[in-house]
């Protein structure tokens, strides 16, 4: 028998956590929007010298420009480039045929979030609007396994991902677009960020600033435990909508820097060090060139997405090349498979969970 599964585990290195293993804790981060140009390449030239898409082009060069992709990369995103790439591995990278794209052909949000989510395309969800979403999700069927039931929460910037997951049907805690937190602990800390939050200008409507959508995970995730928590980033989708590229950089380095001190939070936590897998992905696209900052059906690019897995039981194979084409509808098994739980999508077609040989 554990010839059998050593033999399996060597074709399939994503399945690496046996069904059966009762610890373990999934942290999945959605950055909304970020384009795979950026991750894989860095900064772009033509953008950021644009003095209409950058208030200081002089400053924009200085922070975000090097010659080459890989330092640029690095110097965007210095986590994901120092050690998400050493730990684990990144998807998604097309100029070395490394590909992942939506199953959905809207390349729009909440689309995009339900594909993920549930699994599936219904061809019939094709807008944003903050509506229940009617299909049976992966993180609803973590909340029903005895292992993960009441430990899977959710905190969102944008207003539509907790009905991206039907949270209130699923169960699941969720908070989202200016929300209260939902931590059982209301510290000193958790009320003052939500104070401040009471207190900002609603500069885009529907979606708060990420910094308290970092805040109120971090400071959860210490308070209650969750075994399993999806943190959805919005702000680089909003800046690019507004054509300010620099700020859209600035974001993208933002959440990177978010997404290292929740990995360093957790791994000085012994709740969660050594026993969490980290997903990192995205939901949607953008355009090419000066079509940067759109995404949407009539966008040639904005189908093209990107996914990072590290943490436990992921192997390190940095960077990937020629693999794929895997599907952002995949991700739901990746995560059922991560958590060791069974999860069929509504429409009875089990897809296969992203794996890299
Ligand atoms: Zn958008």
């Amino acid at each position: 028998m554990k010839r059998l599964i050593l033999t399996l585990l060597s074709v399939l290195p994503l399945l690496v956590l046996a069904k059966g293993d009762k610890d373990n804790r999934l942290i999945i981060i959605t950055i909304d929007g970020l384009r795979w140009q950026e991750v894989f390449m860095g900064a772009e030239e033509n953008l950021l010298s644009d003095t209409k898409q950058v208030r200081d082009t002089k400053l924009c060069r200085e922070t975000y420009w090097r010659s080459t992709p890989e330092e640029r990369r690095a110097t965007l995103m210095p986590f994901t480039w120092n050690t998400i790439a050493k730990k684990g591995l990144l998807i998604g990278n097309r100029n070395v045929n490394s590909m992942m794209q939506l199953a959905n052909k809207t390349n729009i949000s909440y689309p995009g979030y339900s594909e993920m989510m549930t699994g599936m395309v219904d061809e019939t969800i094709t807008s944003n609007n903050p509506v229940n979403n009617p299909h049976r999700n992966v993180l609803e069927a973590a909340n029903e396994d005895p292992r993960y039931k009441g430990k899977v929460m959710m905190y969102g910037s944008w207003k539509s991902t907790r009905f991206a997951i039907h949270n209130e049907q699923a169960g699941i805690p969720a908070s989202v677009s200016y929300e209260p937190n939902i931590s059982k602990k209301q510290t000193p800390k958790l009320k003052l960020v939500e104070r401040m939050m009471e207190g900002m200008p609603r500069f885009w409507g529907s979606e708060h600033f990420d910094a308290f959508t970092f805040a109120y995970a971090l400071e959860t995730l210490k308070n209650d435990h969750p075994k399993v928590m999806w943190v959805s980033f919005g702000d680089c989708d909003e800046w690019a909508h507004s054509r300010k590229y620099d700020f859209y950089l600035d974001a993208a380095k933002g959440t990177d820097a978010f997404i290292r001190d929740i990995y360093e939070t957790l791994e000085a936590d012994k709740f969660y060090k050594g026993k969490t897998t980290y997903l990192v992905t995205c939901d949607h696209g953008r355009g090419f060139g000066d079509e940067w900052s759109s995404h949407g059906s009539r966008t040639k690019g904005s189908e093209a997405t990107w996914l990072m897995l590290f943490g436990k039981g992921i192997e390190a194979l940095g960077e990937t090349k020629e693999c794929g084409p895997f599907q952002t509808q995949q991700v739901a098994a990746t995560i059922a498979s991560v958590l060791g739980i069974e999860f069929t999508p509504d429409n009875g077609t089990k897809l296969l969970p992203i794996e890299v040989k």
